[in-house]
């Protein structure tokens, strides 16, 4: 018996019915209205806030080929299912597709990949995989045993956002979705704030699906609708910084709930001053990928580690092939359209 319910009883009232239908019996309250509601409301207006936000921000148009960033996990696997629901319910007319990137982490990217495939097979969702190995001559697991576990997120994380794009390129998509729930996006934002990171900040906030959509919405659809995703960390998680970010916002949402939703929204109202340099786009000497700098980041990586000199990309250090400074890098220009893109820590893309 439901603790609501067995209150009711004793009171000797008729048991507590679900706030929006009337009907059946609540499972959950809404985190945002904290509303009682039951499962069958919950994923009507988890799927129209999702809905919502792809029509009122114009996010596709009819005929559009759409890549969706696939790892496997909770959030990417829920994007992946609601996304293909809603295409096919509201007629957007767009060609979806999985693109998935193998970091070559054994007993976690190998694992999560086998759960890609299976949702391939579950949404009829055709998929494209990409890896370290072949893009870039080395897996995680070969950095890792250079470098150890210091910094081996920032390789990861620069690589992946690349492997995305030429992936993307691959598939001749026009727009490419990764899907965060609104935690991460806090996380973030108290990130790249933090860092000073002004030409992420930028695009950071072009559109985010499930911008509205807390880790605890998005862990219940994922439960209720028995969606099938890998809910393993990361052996090489985690990352430290982020996760100082993330035990922050914690605290700050056992004081105030609606903390996560304010720093999102504090994101969204920043401005940039006119006056304030931003990195020029350009295109990389070596691998012609859209970059600030004579190379991109990847290829400064790359280039340390191919020369047994794995700091050489790292930090503010002087004297690296573009001169040392590494400033920020930015995604303008890229050959698609991103909806997201970020280091992952622990997370999904
Ligand atoms: Fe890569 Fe994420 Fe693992 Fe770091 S935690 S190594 S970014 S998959």
């Amino acid at each position: 018996m439901e603790k609501g319910e067995a209150k009711s009883k004793k009171a000797g009232g008729p048991p507590r019915l679900c706030c929006i239908c009337n009907e059946r019996r609540p499972v959950l309250k809404r985190p945002k209205t904290l509303q009682q509601i039951c499962r069958e409301c919950f994923y009507e207006v988890f799927e129209e806030e999702i809905h919502q936000v792809i029509v009122k921000n114009r996010l596709f148009k009819s005929g559009e080929r759409v890549a969706i960033g696939a790892s496997g996990g909770k959030d990417s696997t829920v994007l992946a299912y609601v996304l293909s629901e809603l295409n096919r319910r509201h007629s957007y007319g767009l060609d979806l597709f999985l693109l998935s990137i193998d970091e070559g982490i054994t007993g976690y990217r190998d694992d999560s990949l086998e759960t890609v495939k299976r949702n391939e097979l579950q949404y009829g969702l055709p998929l494209q995989i990409l890896s370290y190995k072949d893009l870039y001559g080395w897996t995680m697991d070969d950095i890792v045993k250079m470098i150890g576990l210091k910094n081996n997120c920032t390789f990861c994380g620069v690589f992946r956002r690349q492997a995305l794009d030429r992936g993307a390129a691959l598939l001749k998509v026009d727009k490419l979705v990764t899907g965060h729930n609104a935690d991460d996006i806090a996380e973030t934002v108290l990130l790249n704030i933090l860092r000073g990171d002004i030409a992420r900040y930028v695009y950071i906030y072009l559109f985010l699906i499930m911008l509205s959509l807390g880790y605890i919405m998005i862990h219940t659809y994922a439960y209720f609708k028995k969606l099938d995703y890998f809910s393993t960390e990361c052996i090489y998680s985690p990352n430290a910084y982020r996760g100082f970010a993330r035990e922050f916002i914690k605290d700050l949402e056992r004081l105030r709930p609606r903390a996560i939703l304010d720093i999102i929204k504090s994101g969204e109202d920043f401005r940039i001053a006119t006056t304030t340099k931003m990195p020029e786009q350009g295109t990389c000497e070596r691998c012609g990928y859209i970059s600030s700098q004579k190379w991109c980041k990847a290829c400064v990586l790359l280039e340390g580690l191919n020369r047994g000199l794995p700091k050489m990309g790292i930090g503010r250090a002087r004297g690296g092939v573009n001169g040392g400074d590494h400033k920020k890098e930015t995604k303008a220009g890229s050959t698609v359209k991103s909806l997201e893109s970020k280091q992952c820590g622990s997370l999904d893309f």
